[in-house]
């Protein structure tokens, strides 16, 4: 989501701010009047339009009758329009007669309603409201307004944050909550920097979720010897227990994945708040068959996206499609790869199921991401090499360095393994390793510097360097 606050700040705009606009994000630019729009200003908003199918611009309420100029402005493509209202209790208070304190401020849902009866179907039409000292009936006239037909709305305390108005609005947002609208989003000013502080101080359920984690897949076909539900010795050990065969649940839970039309409800239903979804699973998300589909509805709305994946199953075409989804901001789309191995001969040690082929598969895929994103001068897919450090691996970590060199990763992550269970204790690295293993780890390290890799939880690694290696290396 982006928002642009340009109302009272003249028509200057830096056209760079939407170069990378995705097709469904949310762009919400607050203009001080429509009427008076320059051709620069205009342009812009045909350019963001062509860009995205959400552009929604914030204008004063009065200018929305100006028939002509609106669907000029809805022919170049525009989503819809926020009316800014200023909300008067006063009006209430002189119309009490007419109804009682839930029925909001009349007038304001009234107009709103008409507006929206008249507006074109397909096209967006919400309120900012303008919220001075009394907000003695904005949860009913919020309520009004959503029950008219706003999927969400923007709500601008026009004052600095203070104990007091944190105070009465959290009273409109609990007022909202105990009425349970259903699907409603309430945004604090997307333009301003104290959003989150409004949001927190508010309990704002309406909008603050911002990381979202959605597992898709429970299916596997690797078998990481660190792995819980797919590794070697995880499965021998529930078949030892239920008479050599794997037991229906446990069956049926790996073959577990999420309804993509669901999954891709939710992905559309997510409030503009959230910045991320991470895609993951008991498997590997990218088993699922319609995993780039529902990735690429995240990346067309704008979130950032985290995928964890042993990354075999992408095609040239998937990958080519990711990347074109990809950004100049590298965190914004973002691929884990759990390789685990800097070579085959490791490779295959540490999944005894998979061949050469598939280390081979996968260095191909990580390599197609790197070149896509060396020719479109450094635009689209991070990648972050993880290493699940085990008995096996810990001593081949500069090879995982040479390897996320090689295809262009950003980051090595040396994540140390977790035990699900007693059948995974051979695989964690015995004190006789210890010491080696921290020069591994001083090693990896000391080369990512010099060629420019991050290394992702850095100060878990120093501290297994200073822990097994005492005062012998220096880190
Ligand atoms: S790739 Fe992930 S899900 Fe698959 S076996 Fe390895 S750890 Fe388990």
């Amino acid at each position: 989501m982006k928002s642009l606050d340009l109302a009272g700040q003249g028509d200057f705009v830096d056209h760079r701010a939407i170069d990378l606009l995705k097709p469904d994000e949310l762009l919400y630019l607050r203009l001080s009047s429509l009427r008076l729009m320059s051709d620069d200003l205009l342009s812009f908003v045909a350019r963001a339009a062509s860009l995205s199918s959400r552009v929604v611009l914030s204008i004063p309420l009065e200018e929305i009758d100006d028939v002509l100029l609106v669907q000029k402005i809805l022919n170049v493509g525009v989503y819809g329009f926020a009316l800014r209202m200023t909300h008067r209790p006063e009006r209430w208070l002189l119309n009490q007669g007419l109804g009682d304190i839930y029925s909001g401020d009349r007038e304001l849902i009234d107009r709103y309603s008409y507006l929206r009866s008249t507006f074109p179907l397909d096209r967006f039409l919400t309120v900012e409201f303008q919220v001075g000292e009394d907000t003695r009936v904005l949860g009913p006239s919020i309520m009004g307004v959503h029950q008219a037909g706003a999927s969400w709305i923007v709500l601008n305390p026009l004052s600095e944050p203070s104990n007091e108005r944190f105070r009465q609005f959290r009273e409109v947002i609990e007022y909202l909550k105990i009425r349970g609208p259903n699907r409603l989003n309430v945004y604090f000013p997307f333009w301003r920097k104290d959003t989150a502080e409004w949001d927190l101080k508010t309990q704002n359920t309406f909008s603050c979720l911002e990381i979202v984690h959605i597992d898709i897949s429970n299916r596997c076909s690797h078998s990481c010897v660190f792995c819980g539900l797919y590794g070697a010795e995880a499965i021998d050990d529930v078949k030892k227990r239920h008479g050599g065969t794997l037991p229906e649940g446990l069956k049926n839970l790996m073959k577990m994945e999420m309804n993509p039309e669901k999954c891709l409800g939710i992905i559309q239903s997510l409030p503009w708040s959230v910045r991320m979804i991470q895609f993951g699973g008991m498997g590997d998300p990218l088993m699922h068959e319609s995993a780039v589909e529902i990735i690429a509805a995240a990346r067309r709305r704008g979130f950032a996206v985290e995928v964890l994946s042993n990354m075999e199953y992408l095609s040239d075409d998937d990958i080519g499609l990711l990347h074109r989804l990809g950004s100049i901001n590298s965190y914004e789309f973002h691929f884990i790869a759990n390789v685990s191995a800097g070579t085959p001969e490791l490779y295959v040690k540490t999944r005894p199921r998979q061949n050469e082929k598939t280390f081979e598969k996968v260095v191909r895929n990580l390599s197609l991401f790197r070149d896509l994103r060396e020719q479109a001068g450094g635009i689209g897919v991070l990648i972050t090499i993880m290493c699940v450090v085990n008995r096996l691996n810990c001593l081949g970590l500069l090879d995982i360095v040479k390897l996320a060199k090689e295809i262009g990763a950003l980051q090595v992550w040396f994540k140390p393994m977790e035990i699900h269970g007693d059948m995974h204790r051979p695989y964690v690295p015995g004190d006789e390793l210890m010491s080696a293993m921290a020069r591994a780890y001083a090693e990896a390290i000391a080369y990512a510097d010099e060629c420019g890799v991050k290394v992702v939880q850095r100060d878990v690694c120093d501290e297994i360097i200073r822990k097994y290696s005492g005062d012998s290396v220096n880190v």
